[in-house]
């Protein structure tokens, strides 16, 4: 069998063969880049080389990017335990061209590593491109030899690429596998599309306009190329499998998990398992570059992300603080392709097991207050935004922890009453404020005590401009 290490390893050595200069692994904490929550593609460290504002030595680049997608314009938070296919934290690998190689070189490198070098057969692959990119649909035919059948026309967002407002932007081609009729889904663009059976591996974008204000578009001198294609879901592929959950690295998370909590991995708790494995991945990989738990911002993400894993193995039977206990396994499994977390390991395990002891008590008081008033709700009825805020207030329950519950029994959360029980608090707050007498500092002081506030839902109540790859 391919290791998950294996396949990293082959495909950067595959473009360093190929003139490709192999840089490590950005940081999660995207530089110079407010705007970002978290590096959620493998082209965001090299956003300034495709604007033109910075220049670097090599044109060619292969990297394997740590990623999450846990909040902004992606996030995969709730498709995990649900989906074969999506990660909060998962591997981006790619390979880019600054004004050097196009659309031709990129399609036959792309087709030949897979056909050739991982030995994929033809029939199980399928691509997309642009509704107009007939440059792209004809390189298909003549490398892939595909049909027009199995060159999907597409006219979405989905594959037109666009780095922000203004800027670059192009057509992209994505490259699917059919995991076969056993699999619920249906091919890209057919309403079934939401499935696991044709799975997305990689996404191949053509840089080749810049986009002005108000949309006028001329073409970029020299164009350029960023693809990325997910390492999980390859692996998935290369071992046999159907599900991400079931490779390697992942497989040996979730039996940590199973063995720790003396259950079994694909039983009762089968989904619980997947939950814990993902998030240990993102957790401990946030941590190592420099994110801590707090109440707003990244950190307020990463808060999110551990207590749902908390939450899931309360219900799986822990008592003490267990999920720090789970890193050893992340470190046999990636510490060497990421000596980060080796170096770390202190550091991480630290805050894992701080956040755990300060959360364990209120954790169980909030869960069976919530068990209380879920037993009162009719079939799918929804639980009252207060008690969700009161959840939230005194109990330090993150609304999506809330709702990450509620959604297992087929409740919802009033959101609308949630916001105006916070919004409210606020208001009370405000007016019971003393204060200095001097309004111009009150004024800035709520303002920002707002704003601030605010930023704790990141994720779902802000939208960022951000990258797509
Ligand atoms: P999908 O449509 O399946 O959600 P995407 O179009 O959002 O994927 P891209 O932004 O094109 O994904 O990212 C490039 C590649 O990264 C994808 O082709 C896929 O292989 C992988 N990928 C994207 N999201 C995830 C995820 N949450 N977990 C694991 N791999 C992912
Ligand atoms: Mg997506
Ligand atoms: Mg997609
Ligand atoms: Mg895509």
């Amino acid at each position: 069998m391919t290791s998950t290490n294996d396949i990293r390893s082959t495909f950067l050595e595959y473009f360093a063969e190929r003139g490709h200069q192999i840089l490590p692994s950005a940081s999660l904490v995207p530089q110079n880049d407010p705007s970002l929550l978290f590096t959620n593609a493998g082209m965001v460290p090299f956003k300034n080389i495709f604007t033109g504002q910075e220049t670097t030595p090599y044109k060619r680049a292969t990297t394997a990017q740590k990623v999450v997608r846990a909040g902004g314009k992606h996030n995969d938070l709730d498709n995990v335990g649900y989906t074969a296919r999506h990660h909060t934290f998962f591997e981006m690998m790619g390979n880019f061209s600054f004004g050097d190689y196009f659309k031709a070189e990129v399609i036959e490198f792309a087709w030949n590593l897979l056909t050739k070098g991982f030995g994929i057969s033809k029939e199980k692959l399928l691509v997309t491109v642009y509704s107009d990119d007939d440059e792209a649909a004809a390189l298909w035919r003549k490398i892939a030899g595909f049909s027009d059948d199995k060159i999907i026309r597409i006219s979405t967002s989905d594959n037109f690429w666009r780095m922000g407002d203004t800027g670059p932007c192009g057509p992209s081609s994505e490259i699917f596998y059919d995991h076969g009729p056993d699999v619920a889904g249906g091919p890209p663009g057919s309403p079934e599309e939401d499935g696991d059976r044709f799975v997305e591996i990689w996404n191949l974008v053509f840089m080749q306009f810049f986009e002005e204000a108000g949309g006028k578009r001329s073409a970029l001198p020299r164009p350029s190329i960023d693809t990325g294609m997910g390492l999980e879901r390859f692996a998935a592929i290369m071992q046999g499998k159907r599900d991400n959950y079931d490779t390697d690295t992942i497989r040996a998370l979730i039996e940590a998990s199973a063995d720790l909590l003396h259950q079994d991995a694909d039983g009762h708790f089968k989904m619980s398992h997947r939950v814990v494995a993902d998030h240990l991945r993102s957790t401990a990989f946030l941590i190592s570059d420099g994110v801590l738990p707090s109440r707003e911002g990244r950190g307020y993400v990463l808060r999110r992300i551990m207590r749902r894993a908390m939450r899931h193995l309360h219900m799986m039977g822990a008592k003490d603080p267990v999920f720090y206990r789970l890193l050893p396994a992340l470190i046999q499994q990636m510490g060497h392709a990421y000596p980060e977390l080796v170096r770390h390991q202190a550091l991480i395990t630290e805050t894992m097991r701080g956040e755990e002891e300060r959360f364990a008590a209120l954790l169980t008081r909030g869960l069976s207050l919530l068990d209380s008033e879920m037993a009162q709700l009719s079939d799918r009825g929804t639980l009252p935004g207060e008690l969700a805020f009161k959840l939230y207030d005194t109990f330090g329950f993150p609304l999506d922890l809330t709702q990450d519950v509620l959604r297992e029994r087929g409740h919802k959360v009033d959101e609308a009453g949630f916001e105006a029980a916070m919004a409210e608090q606020r208001q009370r707050a405000r007016a019971a404020w003393v204060g200095s007498g001097d309004a111009a500092v009150e004024t800035v002081w709520f303002d920002a005590r707002d704003r601030f506030g605010a930023t704790e839902f990141f994720g779902y109540v802000t939208e960022q401009a951000d990258a797509e790859v």
